[in-house]
Order: C-alpha cells, then sequence, then structure tokens
C-alpha cells in the first residue's frame, strides 16, 4: 500500500492490506527479533536456547460477540483460546496472560468475574498464569484484549515462512463446526428458518456444533508433538478460515497449494446441518473461521513419522492437499474433479464480506 491508499477508505484497503502496510512502514526490526508482525505471534530471543512467543488479540462486542448468543464466561474463554492457539500453531508451551477489558457501565462486576471465570478455564488446564492488564470504562459496547506469552525452542517453532514445493498439507480436527455453530446461534435468514425443524431432530448435533464454537480447543499438544520431532516446515491455525490462512501461509513461504476439498475433515454434524440448510458444508469449511485447528505443511520424507505423532495426538490428522509453486497459485479440487481458484473467502475486517460481522463472528 504506497502513500495514495493511506488516502483511502479502510473498507477499500482491508485488514490484511492494512497490516501488511503497517508491516512495511513500522514493522522493521533488531536481530533479537526472530519473527515480527506477520505470523501467529512474535518470537524474540531470550537466551541461546529459549525464545519468548508474544500474541494479542482484541474481541469487541457486535463484532466477535454479542450477548445475546454467548454469556461473559463464554467470551472470556474464547478469547484466551484464540490466543492459546497462536502459541499452539508456533509449536510452543503458553506461560503467562494479560488481560484489558473496556466496560460500559451496564455491565456488573459479576459479569466482568465471570469473564474472567471463563479466562481462566481455558488456561488452567495448561499452566497458564494470569499476571496482568488494564481496565477502563467504554462508551460504546464490550472490549476484551488479551495478551499470552510462552516460549519456544527457536530452532523447532513453526512459522508461516517455511512451506516447500512438494510438502503435504494437513489440517487437525475437523473444519466449518464453528461457523454452523454460529448459524445455529443466530438462525438468521429464511434457510436457517426453514432447518428449524431438522435441527430440533439432531440434538446432540446442534449442541456440539454450538460448542464447537463457543469453546474451541487449542491444539497446543499437537503443536508441540509437530515442533519437537521437527516435522513440519509451517503451521497457522485456522481462525479466519482454511482459505484465507492458507493463503497466508502460501503468501509468507512464497509458494502455491491444492486442496483436494473430498479430503477436508468435516464431522457428521456439520455436514448434517449443511446439508439440511442447502450448503455445501465444504464452504464452511473454506470460509469459517474460529475452527483453531492447526494447518501445517510436511515433506514427504516426514510422513511416516507424522503417522506416530498422529497416534499420540488427542486430536485427527487429516492430509488435504499438496503445495505448489507459487505460479500455480490456490486451487480447490472438487470431488467432481474440477479444479477452481481457490479464493481467500474467508473473514476480513473493514472488508464488504458476504458474511455480516455477527455471522463472521470472532475471527480476529
Ligand atoms: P492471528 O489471526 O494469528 O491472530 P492476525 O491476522 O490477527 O493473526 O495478525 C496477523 C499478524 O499481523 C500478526 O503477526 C499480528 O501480530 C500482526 N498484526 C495484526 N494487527 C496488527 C496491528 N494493528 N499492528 C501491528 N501488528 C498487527
Ligand atoms: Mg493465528
Amino acid at each position: 500500500m504506497r502513500t495514495r491508499s493511506l488516502r483511502m477508505s479502510l473498507p477499500q484497503v482491508g485488514e490484511f492490506n492494512l497490516i501488511q502496510s503497517l508491516r512495511r512502514r513500522y514493522g522493521q526490526t533488531g536481530r533479537a527479533v526472530l519473527c515480527g508482525i506477520g505470523d501467529d505471534a512474535a518470537m524474540v530471543r531470550a537466551s541461546s536456547a529459549h525464545a519468548l512467543l508474544i500474541t494479542t488479540d482484541l474481541v469487541a462486542e457486535g463484532i466477535h460477540f454479542n450477548l445475546h448468543t454467548a454469556t461473559f464466561a463464554d467470551i472470556g474463554y474464547k478469547a484466551a483460546v484464540a490466543n492459546l492457539s497462536d502459541i499452539a500453531a508456533m509449536g510452543g508451551t503458553p506461560q503467562y496472560l494479560l488481560a484489558s477489558v473496556a466496560v460500559p457501565r451496564s455491565c456488573t462486576a459479576s459479569n466482568i468475574d465471570d469473564l474472567y471465570g471463563g479466562l481462566m478455564r481455558a488456561c488452567r488446564p495448561h499452566g497458564v498464569e494470569l499476571v496482568g492488564g488494564d481496565t477502563s470504562e467504554s462508551k460504546d459496547g464490550l472490549f476484551v484484549s488479551v495478551t499470552v506469552t510462552g516460549c519456544v525452542e527457536p530452532g523447532r517453532a513453526l512459522r508461516r515462512d517455511g512451506a516447500k514445493v512438494g510438502d503435504l498439507v494437513y489440517v487437525t480436527g475437523t473444519l466449518g463446526d464453528s461457523l454452523a455453530g454460529l448459524r445455529i446461534l443466530t438462525r438468521k435468514g429464511r434457510r436457517q428458518r426453514r432447518t428449524r425443524g431438522r435441527e430440533g431432530a439432531n440434538p446432540r448435533y446442534v449442541k456440539s456444533l454450538v460448542d464447537r464454537h463457543l469453546h474451541p480447543t487449542p491444539r497446543l499438544q499437537t503443536g508441540l508433538l509437530l515442533a519437537h520431532d521437527r516435522l513440519a516446515t509451517a503451521a497457522i491455525d485456522i481462525s479466519d478460515g482454511l482459505s484465507g490462512d492458507l493463503a497466508h501461509v502460501c503468501r509468507e513461504s512464497g509458494v502455491g497449494a491444492e486442496i483436494e476439498a473430498a479430503a477436508v475433515p468435516l464431522s457428521d454434524a456439520c455436514r448434517a446441518y449443511a446439508v439440511a440448510s442447502g450448503v455445501d458444508p465444504i464452504d464452511w469449511a473454506l470460509r469459517g473461521g474460529e475452527d483453531y485447528e492447526l494447518l501445517f505443511t510436511v515433506p514427504p520424507r516426514n510422513c511416516s513419522k507424522l503417522g506416530r505423532v498422529s497416534q499420540r495426538s488427542t486430536c485427527r490428522i487429516t492430509r488435504i492437499g499438496t503445495i505448489r509453486p507459487r505460479a500455480f497459485g490456490l486451487r480447490l479440487r472438487r470431488q467432481s474433479g474440477r479444479v477452481t481458484q481457490l479464493a481467500d473467502s474467508s473473514y476480513q475486517h473493514f472488508r464488504a464480506a458476504r458474511t455480516t460481522p455477527r455471522e463472521a463472528a470472532w475471527s480476529s
């Protein structure tokens, strides 16, 4: 983005270009910074053997959440997970958390206590301790900003910029569940109203999708396994959607990629709810953010070792595609064999998107 672009409106520029512009203009760093703007977390050399990881995420009422569909505890939980997931994507161990809140007067002290209860519920299983934050009054809506620090051995860290042509592309867990869960919570549009009866027929599916939206799992154990055995050449967590997050890895690594639609892992619940809604579940998997699964690339020589990691991992690991040369671009091979450009359909702040802010909630 050149100076002329600085006069453009934010919807014209879009979130990603804005960040790239800030990175180019202000993101120069010294030698201690091993990884600055552009990865899931910053990485700063702390000693010869260790690096400090630092990541932060801000969530805003009306953009990332609303108080009709999430409790204060849900909001706190997910704000913590967004950060823990970034540490997972770096192959690190999370350690400390700072939480800042800007709170409207309409909230009670008990609401904020519940929010912190949710934050700590996400943190405790990983031994992450709250060490600070900030508190302000807000004139309009609740804002929660969370920062998490962690540590990693620099030589084992997973970065976005290491994918090589020929590497295989993998994801953890299943994709699209969070967006399906959000659709259930908001039940917006005629399609959702039409499927309400069928949702009712599958309360187990409905519950599991809503739970995946409100309480995602940071894939810390899998990130650590990948880093420990130096199996992956690149990694990112899926917070914006598979299409957008894969594009980030490809841009940082200077490569292209081909994804097999038939291989993209979908839960039975997501598949059933999408079919009942008249939607191709693959579309939800491609553009739905907030699944907080890991996407990573592995050279073919490491595939047998990955099989062993997969057995020890608490979540499933699925191969979904291959890294191609940059000129190949990003392509999707549909089940029919038809190959199309894989457009970035993920949510971007400011951008006129197919999704409303509420539908795209939480993808920061
Ligand atoms: P993630 O989805 O992994 O949380 P983001 O898309 O929020 O990542 O950010 C991508 C990269 O840009 C990260 O390295 C982040 O630190 C950086 N970044 C995002 N917003 C800003 C900002 N306003 N100023 C500086 N760096 C930013
Ligand atoms: Mg991330």
